[in-house]
């Protein structure tokens, strides 16, 4: 199966405006004084190619922001709650899992020319494009590392039988294959009531 692909551009096909994408905060309207704060409550698409294998966000699913940004001196700090959606299948019993990831997030996005810039290599800090903050790979990134390698749809699934490749969890609790040497097949018939003389 293909990786995710966590580079590709899913959002806003309409637009090239930075405006025009959800994901991506204006702060000229939070404005850069530190200790300017504004709440941040949105509910925007997720973007393309956010999972592993098994399991992942669908595109264009609601990802619910609850977040406050916050300007400090070196940038803006992006705190808060995030929600969302993620669909898979059960590694165990390959039954579709539907569940809703709740992330908590608190991260410091930095000013071009501020010092944190400055001595951060370049994946080690987030930065401010322009006037834009993008909230987008903040959420990827927390979420593909939140997701689990072998989802299951409960703690304890129990998987297939191996024997009939049915979901054991909607199997009695006895249930088994009584595989029966042919050298007692005989005895079995006897043993079987038979009609009646
Ligand atoms: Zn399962
Ligand atoms: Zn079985």
């Amino acid at each position: 199966m293909p990786a995710a692909s966590s580079h590709r551009r899913g959002a806003a096909p309409s637009g090239r405006r930075p405006a025009a994408d959800p994901w991506k905060v204006d702060l000229r309207e939070l404005g850069r004084r530190a200790g300017s704060m504004r709440d941040w409550e949105k509910t925007v698409p997720a973007q393309a190619g956010w999972g592993i294998e098994m399991i992942g966000v669908p595109e264009g699913a609601h990802v619910e922001l609850h977040l406050r940004l916050e300007s400090v001196m070196e940038g803006v700090l992006v705190s808060g709650e995030v929600d969302v959606p993620v669909t898979g299948q059960c590694a165990r019993c390959l039954e579709p899992i539907e569940d809703t990831v709740h992330l908590d997030v608190q991260e410091l996005y930095a000013y071009e020319g501020s010092t944190t810039e400055a001595t951060s290599e370049e994946d080690e800090v987030r930065r401010i494009d322009g006037d834009f903050l993008d909230l987008a790979p903040l959420v990827r990134d927390t979420v593909v590392l939140t997701l689990p390698l072998s989802p299951t749809c409960t703690p304890d699934c129990s998987g297939l039988c191996v024997d009939c490749g049915l979901r054991l969890d909607d199997l009695p609790a006895d249930h088994t294959h009584e595989v029966l040497d042919p050298r007692w097949a005989g005895l079995a018939d006897r043993f079987t009531p038979s009609k009646e003389n």
